[in-house]
């Protein structure tokens, strides 16, 4: 009988295929094929390199097993089986102390994993993939920001067609950019936050909206920022299983983002006005840019009324005024942030920019401490019960 052994596997539920981790593995370990990111047993070394970058936590998944889970095993899932039960070695608690020590320093952050909130739909994952891909047609594509900014944020519209393509708020989809890379291979889809609600851009048309900023040497952002109406594109996903909305109509929803890490908020607030009980819950949003003409929907948001959405836009470059970022408006406006840490009815959401992570997370602390609650333990709370969700990349 093999000796057991901890294998080091991701979440293909959770996983929205950005890749990134096996971007970063070192030692090649990771995988992936038309369906799945996988890890090789034989070459993990445990660096755990690719547990701080995954921006969901699908990457943070550990099983005991006499014998490893095969690469061609990991490409056919559609869930990640459970622990089996192999005595007294079996459990995430075999885990031993130096790994998990590395697992704390890996997870150090607001990052780290997340779970659905309770009332959440159930989401449709990875329904077309990089062998299957669906096939959209571009129906819209209008700039959101002004050519003074040197920003070029785009709202672009997605038809499905007769192909079924559900997704919730707060789902990603990916595209994939034409051509091949510098060895021939087809290039990985790239990932987009869908920015309308489920029942489309347009109510009940099989349509989706994403928001996309044109990177100076982005391969895809250049590609889709570039589509004319008519042009059709090639669309894997859905992908995202925890960073959802509650359904709960009560749920009060705290967003903090930076630029196009607004899509989801956008979603979430259609999906709020549109629904017909309406919402008791209030939305409260934090959103960071450069200047107001760099900020996507600046307009179409200033026409939400505060009543259904507490709008705090903080600029960064705004000639003539301090340097302001979202977690410094949050200390400004800390009593109403620790009125919403308080509340079990709050869930906590933060999109965009890696680098924001820290300084929400400091405001978050010092808002708490302020109020004698450690943060820390409110997070982690919050998180295991799917109120704390963050994707940044
Ligand atoms: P951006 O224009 O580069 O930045 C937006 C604002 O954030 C600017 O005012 C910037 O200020 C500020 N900022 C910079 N560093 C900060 C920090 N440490 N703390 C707080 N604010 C900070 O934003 P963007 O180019 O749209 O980028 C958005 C990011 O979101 C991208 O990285 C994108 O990949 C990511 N994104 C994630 C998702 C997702 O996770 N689902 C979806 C969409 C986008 P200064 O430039 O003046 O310093």
């Amino acid at each position: 009988m093999n000796k057991p052994l901890k294998q080091h596997l991701i979440d293909p539920e959770i996983c929205i295929r950005c890749y990134t981790c096996e971007m970063t593995c070192p030692v090649e370990a990771i995988t992936h094929d038309d369906n799945n990111v996988v890890v090789d047993a034989e070459k993990c070394d445990f660096c755990m390199d690719c547990i701080p970058v995954c921006p969901t936590g699908s990457i943070d998944e550990w099983r005991v097993v006499e014998t490893p889970y095969s690469l061609d095993e990991q490409f056919e899932w559609q869930e990640l089986p459970a622990q089996a039960d192999i005595g007294e070695s079996s459990g995430v608690e075999a885990l031993d102390d130096a790994m998990a020590a590395l697992l704390a320093e890996a997870h150090a952050g607001a990052g780290g994993k997340s779970k659905a909130p309770a009332s959440a739909a159930k989401p449709s994952v990875n329904l077309y993939n990089l062998g299957k891909p669906a096939t959209a047609r571009v129906t819209g594509n209008f700039r959101l920001t002004s050519g003074e900014s040197g920003s070029d944020v785009r709202h672009i519209i997605l038809d499905f067609g007769a192909q079924p393509f559900p997704v919730l708020e707060g789902q990603s989809i990916g595209i994939i950019p034409p051509g091949t890379d510098k060895d021939g291979k087809a290039h990985l889809p790239r990932l987009y936050s869908v920015s309308s609600p489920r029942d489309g851009e347009r109510p009940n048309f099989n349509n989706l909206s994403l928001t996309v900023k044109r990177e100076e040497q982005g391969l895809c952002s250049n590609y889709v920022c570039d589509l004319k109406i008519g042009d059709e594109i090639k669309v894997t996903g859905p992908f995202g299983a925890t960073f959802l909305m509650p359904e709960d109509p009560s749920a009060r929803l705290l967003m903090v983002c930076t630029g196009t890490g607004s899509a989801p908020f956008r979603a979430f607030t259609m999906r709020r006005q549109r629904s017909k009980a309406g919402g008791s819950g209030d939305l409260t949003m934090f959103f960071g840019a450069r200047t107001p003409d760099s900020l996507p929907y600046f307009g179409p948001l200033g026409k939400v009324p505060e009543k259904l959405l507490k709008k705090h836009l903080v600029f960064s470059r705004q000639p003539g005024q301090p340097k302001e970022y979202v977690q410094h408006r949050m200390m400004a406006e800390q009593d109403a942030v620790a009125d919403l840490l308080a509340d079990p009815r709050t869930h906590i959401y933060i999109c965009g920019l890696r680098g924001m992570e820290q300084g929400v997370e400091e405001a978050f602390r010092s808002i708490s401490e302020s109020t004698g609650q450690a943060w820390e333990a409110t997070r982690d709370a919050m998180r295991d019960e799917g109120r704390y969700h963050v994707e940044t990349y």
